[in-house]
């Protein structure tokens, strides 16, 4: 049964409408991170590399990732930040269509996604282009030329969410790679990426999976392509033999060639919390609850706050789980709403961004979170200077 918010460590009186970008601390995280840094780091010293296995835990606790977006067991590696693993991807699916010259994504995907390709296609300088085109063309844009089609499954902004498999399987139809970006959707919708037996699949663990603050990325690779792609980034770690120190690269047989360097042991450990609540949890009991309070969060700001416009689909199944709404003073009323504990966040131009997390949020969080929202557009809270001097994060 969902809410589990006795699973969390949430602020008292605080109503979290922002996992989607940051998730909140899962309960035992707090000791599991404390250990590791006075027994292991503290009293292990460099031991703790075998004696707590901090080597080998990119691809151990890979496995939990796995079970989460289901991905075939030993297909998915930790590691690095999203922005990293998405060049890794996008560099291999080049690297498998050598005579195409096409990246396909769209106007809506994270700009960071789009830089990386933007950035490898000079470093290339072999006549690559990125074609960006409106999130309901891709599939009508896929054609022979393209060699990738690299997407973002659920919008960061309006929360739109593509058809997984359709898109998927237009890619594989006309001959080219399909690299999906699941931020937004790993611990939020439920995933079937073996079934959908895309290339490539990335995302990272502080969205919606809960592991904190600079938690590792992941990236998965469909098993048959492993052994084929010689990864851009070689790492040490990615060798087939990391300690025998040899001065040739060359790649491990398995997933672990996705490596690059040394994993983040006490970030490790703040996963390791995260995933024991997905041991506790369906994914399929937190997707039938979000569309459900979403539901609920729509009808309730369109009622009670006609002024703010909603830029999320309506339909409940072309939605990730976020809820968006637009205001050109979307900036000031996010921080005024702050600032009586309910807390979103903002995305330029205009967009007020909710994320309903059915895991710690229920019914009178939402309808509580409405009518303080509702307060601050009526008493005009949010027109004043402090909530509208832009701070660095928005
Ligand atoms: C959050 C997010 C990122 C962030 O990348 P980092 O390297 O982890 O900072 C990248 N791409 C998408 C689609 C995202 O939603």
């Amino acid at each position: 049964m969902l809410p589990r918010k006795d699973l969390f460590e949430l602020p008292e009186g605080v109503i979290y409408l922002d996992g989607n970008s940051l998730g909140p601390l899962p309960r035992g995280t707090r000791e599991l991170v404390g250990k590791t840094v006075s027994e292991g780091w503290g009293g292990h010293l460099i031991r703790g590399w075998n004696d707590d296995n901090w080597m080998a835990q990119p691809v151990t606790l890979a496995r939990g990732i796995e079970r989460l977006i289901g991905a075939a067991p030993g297909s998915t590696v930790l590691g690095d930040t999203l922005s990293i693993k998405v060049h890794q991807a996008l560099s291999a699916s080049l690297s498998l269509r050598p005579d195409r010259r096409v990246i396909l994504s769209d106007t809506g995907n994270f700009p960071s996604d789009l830089y990386m390709a933007e950035g490898l296609i000079a470093q290339l300088d072999r006549g690559h282009s990125l074609r960006l085109v409106a999130p309901d063309e891709v599939s009508n844009a896929i054609d022979q030329d393209v060699a990738v089609v690299m997407l973002t499954h659920v919008d960061y902004r309006s929360g739109r969410m593509h058809d997984l498999e359709a898109i998927t399987r237009r890619a594989q139809k006309a001959g080219a790679v399909m690299l999906w970006d699941l931020a937004h959707s790993a611990g939020a919708v439920p995933l079937e990426i073996a079934n959908s037996e895309c290339e490539f699949a990335v995302g990272c663990t502080y969205k919606y999976i809960n592991a904190g603050p600079g938690a590792p990325a992941f990236i998965s690779v469909r098993p048959d392509l492993l052994e084929r792609i010689d990864p851009a980034l070689a790492g040490w770690l990615g060798h087939a033999d990391p300690f025998a120190f040899e001065p040739e690269y060359r790649p491990a047989s398995s997933i672990e060639r996705f490596r690059v360097g040394t994993p983040a042991v006490l970030q490790m450990a703040a996963l390791q919390g995260a995933l024991a609540i997905w041991n506790k949890i369906d994914i399929n009991d937190v997707r039938a609850a979000c569309l459900r309070l979403s539901d609920l969060f729509i009808q309730q700001v369109e009622s009670h706050i006609p002024e703010l416009e909603l830029v999320s689909p309506r339909a409940g199944s072309e939605r990730g789980s976020q809820v968006s709404f637009s205001h050109p003073e979307g900036y000031a009323i996010i921080q005024a709403l702050a600032a009586v504990d309910v807390i979103g966040d903002f995305r330029a131009p205009d967009i007020l961004r909710f994320g309903i997390t059915p895991l710690y949020l229920d019914d009178r969080d939402i309808i509580a979170a409405v009518d303080r929202l509702e307060s601050i557009m009526r008493e005009r809270a949010w027109d004043h200077e402090t909530y509208k001097r832009r701070q660095r994060v928005t």
